[in-house]
């Protein structure tokens, strides 16, 4: 089945084709370069649901969509639905890393608990809609380490490890990450429905 990934965040979008291996995916900048992708509500289901509703209506394609973000206990669970945007709506990764450590600074480390949440959706040009969700607890760390990851991966260390998530490799975090165990499940209803045949599919 062919689906549209309504990202352009081209690290979720490696990540989403690890996982759902037997879809042939489509990045949103290849079919639709100049659809908004609007994230206007306060669950990151709703706003998954948003982004794959406005793909799947403007492709005419199953679209695929996540919502995802970091809670902080210490911070009242910000920076949440609006991590992309936490230093601001024109903010990068590094300003809002810059942020959230600058938030942390008095909090002790057994107190800086954390998790990563994701949102997996997938919306038929029928109007049928799937759901899935995935958690990734951990601790947040002021001292940065590591880049194979993106977002706030430098400063969240897993629970059970002691690497940052952006010490992990790709394929070793996601048998556990937030994404990985949101969009496995995605993929037992593309399975359920037949529409993944490749007997790769590392959902299995
Ligand atoms: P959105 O889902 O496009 O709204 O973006 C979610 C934001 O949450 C990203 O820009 C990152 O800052 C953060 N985030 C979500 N998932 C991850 C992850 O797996 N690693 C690091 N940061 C993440």
């Amino acid at each position: 089945m062919r689906a549209v990934v309504a990202s352009r965040n081209k690290h979720k979008i490696e990540q989403v084709a690890r996982v759902l291996v037997g879809l042939d995916l489509v990045p949103l900048d290849e079919v639709a370069p100049d659809l908004e992708l609007d994230e206007p509500h306060d669950s990151f289901e709703a706003n998954a649901l948003a982004k794959a509703r406005v793909a799947c209506q403007a492709t005419g394609l199953p679209a695929i969509a996540d919502d995802s973000g970091l809670e902080v206990d210490a911070l009242g669970g910000a920076p949440g639905v609006f991590s992309a945007r936490y230093a601001g709506s024109r903010a990068g990764d590094d300003d809002n890393n810059r942020k959230l450590v600058a938030a942390l600074a008095g909090v002790a480390e057994e107190d800086r608990t954390c998790r990563y949440r994701c949102a997996a959706v997938l919306v038929m040009p029928d109007g049928t809609e799937h759901t899935a969700a995935g958690v990734c607890e951990g601790r947040v760390v002021l001292e940065g380490r590591g880049d194979l990851g993106f977002g706030y991966d430098p400063h969240v260390i897993p629970i059970g490890d002691t690497r940052t998530m952006g010490e992990i490799p790709l394929d070793e975090k996601l048998a556990f990450s937030h994404r990985g165990m949101a969009f496995r499940q995605l993929g037992q209803f593309l399975r359920r429905d037949a529409f993944i045949l490749d007997p790769r599919d590392s959902t299995a």
